[in-house]
């Protein structure tokens, strides 16, 4: 999670000349006021004075200390302006625009009072709640290879707020959470989306699943924005996850949601590898902004070395009982969410 991430993306899509035309700003500290519609008053009081005293007595209490989630100088207000960033780029969604992106938002673990995952605030979240000032319904598109947990948890009873996320089965990886039965609570039933898939699982499987059971309920729901988490984890060189997609195979999820027409704020996400984070997020970015981009990318990008192009040259080997393994679990995910979301939408 170092801004290295951040810097490079940046750093690429500057050598491509990508910016003309596109307002480019310096993220504001979220106000406590937005925080604290998405979290508890006293988690976001803790946070604050954990920032200055690393043996806070409740430190554990609220997700801290541990190996995710360390206590670091200035902890407070670099997660405010993370948190800041991507309100700002719903608040421009509001006022008209119909693309904003917060690169380093998309924080999607944090809880209602628990810091998790590396993260603290959950920018997301507040991004959802902005667009609903203006939107009866909003979409959370969550692309990351692990389970938007706590976008979903927050929003879980809400049918105002459809939750869809794609990503490593939680029975192999972290959150463990995320199984298509969770669909929702109360009036929310329906209203959670989830797409778990099988290690090794590559671009066609991938992509099947999201096109034939995200798009036709996020069709059928018609929100008025969305909320695009741009996690670049499911990659296959990514050391934290064993899912096979290539960046060109992912960036086709970009598309389709893209292909629904409606504002998008693009948020960063998860994302380990130093050589794929910046080229997939440029790569999203320039089918985003409709900003062309070469497939070389530019000589003068100080890491054209070690990123000499945007997209994968050879997707890594599946041998076929892998595949076929991968493609059964994705059926069967496939059947129980045409078998309990479906109807609530009105499909079959
Ligand atoms: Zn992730």
């Amino acid at each position: 999670m170092r801004p290295e991430r951040l810097r490079r993306t940046f750093d690429l899509l500057t050598a491509y000349d990508a910016f003309h035309g596109i307002e480019v700003s310096a993220p504001e500290p979220c106000p406590e006021e937005a925080l604290v519609q998405i979290h508890s008053p006293q988690f976001v009081l803790a946070v604050k004075q954990i920032a200055e005293d690393p043996h806070h007595p409740h430190a554990h209490r609220f997700g801290f200390g541990s190996g995710d989630n360390p206590i670091f100088p200035g902890m407070y207000n670099a997660s405010r302006l993370y948190t800041g960033a991507s309100l700002q780029a719903a608040q421009a969604v509001v006022q008209g625009a119909d693309i904003a992106m917060s690169i380093s938002g998309g924080l999607h673990h944090a809880h209602f009072d628990c810091a998790a995952g590396f993260c603290i605030f959950n920018d997301c979240a507040v991004a959802l709640r902005e667009l609903r000032r203006r939107y009866h319904r909003v979409a959370y598109i969550d692309i990351d290879v692990h389970h938007g947990d706590g976008v979903q948890e927050l929003f879980y009873s809400d049918p105002s707020v459809l939750t869809v996320s794609i990503h490593q089965s939680g029975r192999t990886l972290f959150p463990g959470t995320g199984q298509p039965e969770e669909t929702g609570t109360g009036g929310g039933v329906g209203f959670s989306l989830n797409l778990p898939v099988w290690p090794g699982t590559s671009d066609a499987v991938w992509l099947h699943l999201f096109e034939a059971a995200a798009m036709p309920v996020l069709q059928a729901f018609a929100p008025g924005a969305v909320v695009l988490q741009l996690g670049t984890d499911a990659h296959f060189l990514d050391p934290l996850a064993s899912v096979n997609l290539t960046a060109q195979g992912w960036l086709q999820a970009v598309r389709l949601v893209q292909s629904l027409q409606v504002p998008i704020v693009a948020l960063g996400g998860g994302g380990y590898c130093p050589t794929t984070v910046p080229r997939m997020w440029a790569a999203a970015f320039g089918v985003l902004f409709n900003v062309p981009l070469n497939e070389e990318t530019p000589p003068a990008f100080k890491d054209h070395n070690s990123i000499p192009a945007l997209f994968d040259g050879t997707p890594p080997n599946v041998s076929p009982s892998q595949q076929s393994v991968c493609e059964q679990f994705s059926q069967a995910v496939l059947q129980e969410v045409k078998r309990s979301v479906f109807p609530i939408h009105g499909l079959s």
